[in-house]
Parts: structure tokens; C-alpha cells; sequence
């Protein structure tokens, strides 16, 4: 909350606005779309996991898994929408911005979040394995870091745990077929 005061009182102001319902609509409004670009990964036989990033309710980054797709480790949702977004800003930063991800970021990315001077982060699931904002670590606000992000967790969570673990189920299903 030091850098960029200006756009961050706005910020403040609005949080602070008593719209707690309307902000909560707006997740969920943000997380649906995130859903739907996991569902293109789902599609591609990637799990399904699924990012946007949002600054003053418009989206300037968007991506979903293609790890397999692309032959890279690192084609996560959230660094393909961190990139795109970056392009988008023309900034290595990405001031004022939030994320949403359909499952909790891993250290990779959590890591990538904090580079990029992400705002904020709302996820989905929880990721028991993996979980870099919280659950197995907290990257996302460590205290060695010089970069903190807001963290929400378990945005429409049953909604995208459920479409993993619908996807890890019927690739079981397939592969007993098979
Ligand atoms: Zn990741």
C-alpha cells in the first residue's frame, strides 16, 4: 500500500464504501470468466485451471493451463495472463491489478505475482499439494519479500474444485477404458 497512492485511495475508497455485497458480485462475476478459460484448457486435455486480471473492471489479461499444449513447465493460467497483461500495460509491473484463478497459485506463480506488483489475488480451490497463498506456503504475503498481495480466498470454490476434480475423475474413468 506505499507505491501509487493515488490510484490506491480509490481502491481503499471503494472497499471501504460499504459495498462488501457489490465487491463479492464482482469476484464472482470475474471468477465465472476465469471458469470459462479453464474449460478451453479441459478442453485441450490440460486440467482445467483458468486466469483473468482485472484493473478498474477491465480485463487485461486472460490464460488457461497449456503446459502440455506448449511443451512448457511454466504455461500456468496465471503467468499466461500475467504476460498479456504486462504487454497490455506496456509495464513489467502490473500496478492495480487483480487476479482472479480458478485454484490457488503454486510458488512458481505466486512468486511471478509478487515480481509483477500484483494487487490482489482471488482464487477458487484450494490447492492442498501446492498452495503458494496460504495452504502449503504464503508467497503471496511472506515477509521477506518487498511485495505483499491481497489475498481472497475460496471464490466460488465448490464451483472450481468441483470442475478439477470432475476433470481428474473422468481422465480416471478414460484411462481404466483405455
Ligand atoms: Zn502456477
Amino acid at each position: 500500500m506505499i507505491e501509487d497512492t493515488s490510484n490506491r485511495a480509490t481502491f481503499v475508497e471503494k472497499s471501504n464504501a460499504g459495498q462488501v455485497d457489490l465487491d463479492n458480485q464482482t469476484d464472482e462475476f470475474f471468477m465465472h470468466q476465469a471458469m470459462s478459460l479453464a474449460k478451453k484448457a479441459q478442453d485441450a486435455g490440460e486440467v482445467p485451471v483458468g486466469a483473468i486480471i482485472v484493473i478498474d473492471g477491465v480485463v487485461i489479461g486472460q490464460g488457461f493451463n497449456q503446459c502440455i499444449t506448449l511443451n512448457d513447465p511454466t504455461a500456468h493460467a496465471e503467468m499466461i495472463a500475467l504476460r498479456e497483461a504486462a504487454q497490455n500495460v506496456q509495464n513489467y509491473r502490473v500496478i492495480d491489478a487483480t487476479l482472479y484463478v480458478t485454484l490457488e497459485p503454486c510458488p512458481m506463480c505466486a512468486g511471478a505475482l509478487v515480481h509483477g506488483r500484483v494487487t490482489r489475488v482471488v482464487f477458487g480451490a484450494y490447492d492442498h499439494k501446492t498452495g503458494a497463498a496460504g495452504t502449503t506456503m504464503n508467497l503471496l504475503q511472506h515477509n521477506s519479500l518487498n511485495h505483499k498481495v491481497e489475498v481472497t480466498s475460496g471464490c466460488l470454490q465448490i464451483e472450481c474444485s468441483a470442475q478439477i476434480s470432475d476433470f481428474f475423475k473422468l481422465r480416471r474413468k478414460q484411462r481404466k477404458q483405455g
